[in-house]
């Protein structure tokens, strides 16, 4: 449930004391649920002032306490619409239990060593990891918290130390082992934390930078190392696609997957490839509906239902054109674009990147120029099999 983990991280980030009920019913539904059935959010105080719902004004207003006989009521006073009643439902408030969320996190890393504050409210060593025969604290550090860390490098020495932000993509902290975000720091099965040792191992490796190819963003660059020949390329749309199509060598790959990867709703690639570029309700439509799809057509080639697959193929091409308006963030969104033009853009946007790396990385740029098929679905076909990092 990745939702939850990103709402779990911007509340964390947020420092808000309190969660308004209009806020919690904000949420999806298994957002709220799993946040309340883990008591992540308790019940605090009830809310002495409300947003006015009566008119467009959002106007906050004191909550007036009514008695009439055994029954109690709530009002607000709207300068529009005069009395307002107000459910009394809605004057429930939420707090987070930090420690409650830490300890969860920490019993997903294993049960060896329990949670400690190491600056209260801002820093907590959730626990350790052996990668390597080295032992690795986790620390997972919210917002302003990152500017102190060094302060109690005693604790938690830095090149034995990785970091957990509550911050998207956050940028590496010099001189720590690894820094990630909760979001893919963590996943949420079964209403369990698991912490995801392999994204760690994957940035410890590059750390060290034993291994061979890496295609790999970090912020707003993406390291790409080939050939024993490392260079840092600055964030863009086909770097993105280029990306994607290495994580499944010889597998066709079409447009509306390159785009889902772009968007983040692709299962295989942990956030959008460009940043967040979609809200997370959209997101989840968008996903859904993509996943649907991909699953129908699997379905659809297996059974060799050609009617059906060209249905799903159809629907998947509107899909793609509604991804591409969605997805981009030059502002011509507003614009009719029928979906042989998204094809072209999009495959115009991995050859003006591939042409970029080499560039600066010659020995990549030809190694992508040979191994990239592209025209109305792509494939990345290298010749020798060779393994990427991504
Ligand atoms: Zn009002």
């Amino acid at each position: 449930m990745p939702q939850f983990l990103r709402t779990l991280s911007d509340l964390l980030e947020s420092s808000r004391a309190t969660i308004t009920q209009d806020e919690l019913s904000a949420l999806t539904d298994d957002v709220r649920d799993a946040m309340l059935s883990l008591k992540i959010l308790v019940p605090s105080r009830t809310a002495t002032h409300v947003v006015c719902d009566a008119c467009h004004e959002d106007h906050v207003e004191e909550v007036v306490r009514i008695k009439a006989g055994n029954d109690v009521a709530f009002r607000i006073r709207c300068p529009d619409s005069g009395w307002v009643d107000v459910p009394a439902d809605r004057l429930r408030q939420w707090t987070m239990d930090t420690s409650r969320m830490v300890s969860l996190l920490s019993a997903g890393i294993g049960p060896a060593d329990a949670a400690e504050a190491v600056i209260p409210d801002q820093v907590w060593r959730l626990g350790s990891v052996e990668i390597a025969g080295v032992v690795l604290s986790i620390v997972l550090v919210r917002g302003g918290g990152i500017k102190s860390l060094g302060t109690v490098a005693a604790k938690l020495p830095p090149q034995r130390t990785v970091v957990v932000r509550t911050a998207d993509a956050p940028d590496m902290v010099d001189g720590y082992a690894a820094t990630l975000a909760l979001t893919s720091a963590f996943a949420l099965d079964s209403g369990q934390f698991e912490f995801q040792i392999n994204r760690v191992r994957a940035l410890l490796v590059i750390e060290s930078a034993v291994v061979g190819n890496v295609f790999h963003r970090r912020g707003e660059f993406w390291q790409m190392s080939f050939e024993g020949d490392t260079k840092y390329f600055k964030d863009s749309v086909g770097i993105g696609y280029i990306s994607r199509l290495l994580i499944q060598p010889h597998r066709i790959i079409s447009s509306v997957m390159l785009l889902a990867a772009r968007a983040g709703i692709d299962s295989l690639v942990a956030a959008g490839t460009s940043g967040e570029i979609l809200d997370e309700e959209a997101r989840r439509q968008y996903g859904q509906r993509y996943n649907d799809l991909q699953e129908d057509l699997e379905k659809a080639r297996h059974n060799s239902d050609l009617g059906w697959q060209e249905k799903i193929e159809n629907e998947l091409e509107a899909l793609m054109v509604q991804l591409a308006a969605a997805v981009d963030i030059r502002g011509r969104s507003r614009e009719q674009s029928d979906a042989e033009r998204v094809r072209r853009s999009v495959s115009e946007a991995v050859r003006r990147d591939i042409e970029r790396i080499t560039k600066e990385h010659p020995a990549l740029g030809h190694h992508l120029t040979n191994s990239i098929v592209s025209g109305t679905d792509f494939r990345y076909a290298p010749e020798r099999q060779t393994d990427w990092l991504t």
